[in-house]
């Protein structure tokens, strides 16, 4: 993906504080910084991962990027063909429903996002009558299409989702995202809750959806070597924040961050003979609410110098489309993964 493609979504400078609530009475002045200054855009037609540890803010800014929440500062444009230009922060919230046509999610876990008390049928429904996009038989028609393009059956509609394996559950998760005909759909960890082989075929559904329906992903993962296959480009967060972004070719042969580095080195080789060598990470991600001074990712770096922990490091384009925020990206020698 190049930088002359149509942009989808606009993030600038983006902001969410979650107030820490202390005792029973009132808030205290602190705030978790689970989104701190976050500015990317995602290009029409892509698949753009997110990853890094829990606590990176990586879920949060895909609710963000829906308005699940409102975000504290910032602002999040969507450029949408045939409607054009909608600012989300700003939108009141009786057009959301107008917005959430546009943009939908796909959740991690397939058993707790259903509703149980629910038919399939009208679990994919939903998102039609709820934004008065369908009525009466048409309702019916385009469920049953939608269905079958997610590979389940007419059978299928009239059960409940407790009879359901987790393969076929995020099939109906994916069938009620679809429904709609979205633009964007953020997918959050799709499938780290399912087994190794039923993965592949969700990820073969996605990408087949991809293509059919010209969707843009916004893929989060902490699972590197699943990004790998579906990604045309990774970002990775740290601490609330974009640390690196590139296309996933380059990212993963010439990781430029340490932290990216480290998080490849704990990707499993194909190949059983290769020993692996995982950098150990000293201690948890740091507290949201209290970060470390200059790079947030310092205390737990193994290059880290003085000026790490006294400025913090510039976003900035080292090579063509691949960013970056360390001070010494230019200098340090990182091993990427060659899988
Ligand atoms: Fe490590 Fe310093 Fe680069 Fe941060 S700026 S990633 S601490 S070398």
């Amino acid at each position: 993906m190049q930088k002359e493609q149509p942009v989808l979504v606009e993030v600038k400078n983006l902001r969410k504080f979650f107030p820490v609530r202390r005792g029973t009475f009132g808030f205290t002045k602190k705030f978790v910084r689970a989104v701190d200054d976050l500015s990317f855009t995602v290009f029409r037609g892509e698949t753009l991962g997110l990853v890094g540890e829990s606590g990176s803010g990586k879920t949060t800014t895909g609710r963000l990027l829906l308005r699940g929440y409102a975000p504290t500062a910032g602002e999040i444009l969507y450029h949408l063909p045939d409607v054009g230009t909608m600012n989300i922060t700003t939108l009141p919230k009786k057009e959301l429903w107008e917005f959430r046509k546009h943009a939908q999610m796909i959740f991690q876990d397939p058993y707790s996002s259903l509703n149980p008390r629910m038919t399939v049928r009208d679990i994919i429904a939903e998102p039609l009558v709820a934004t008065k996009s369908a009525k009466g038989e048409e309702v019916s028609q385009r469920v049953i299409e939608t269905a079958k393009r997610c590979q389940l059956s007419i059978e299928h509609l009239r059960r409940y989702p407790h009879a359901f394996s987790g393969g076929q559950r995020q099939r109906i998760g994916i069938a009620r995202a679809l429904v709609l005909r979205p633009s964007f759909i953020v997918c959050d960890e799709p499938v780290s809750a399912l087994d190794v082989s039923i993965q592949a075929q969700i990820l073969n559904l996605l990408k087949d959806l991809q293509a059919e329906f010209g969707l843009t992903y916004l893929f989060i993962a902490h699972d590197l070597s699943v990004v790998e296959h579906i990604c045309n480009r990774v970002g990775v967060m740290y601490l609330g924040n974009l640390v690196e972004l590139a296309a996933t070719q380059e990212l993963f042969q010439h990781p430029l961050h340490p932290y990216t580095e480290a998080l490849m080195s704990s990707i499993p080789e194909a190949d059983p003979k290769v020993k692996m060598r995982p950098i150990k990470l000293s201690g948890e991600i740091p507290s949201p609410i209290d970060p470390p001074s200059g790079c947030a990712f310092h205390p737990r770096c193994q290059y880290a110098q003085a000026l790490c922990a006294e400025s913090r490091p510039e976003w900035r384009e080292i090579s063509p489309n691949h960013f970056v925020a360390c001070h010494f990206a230019e200098s340090l020698q990182l091993k990427g993964f060659i899988g």
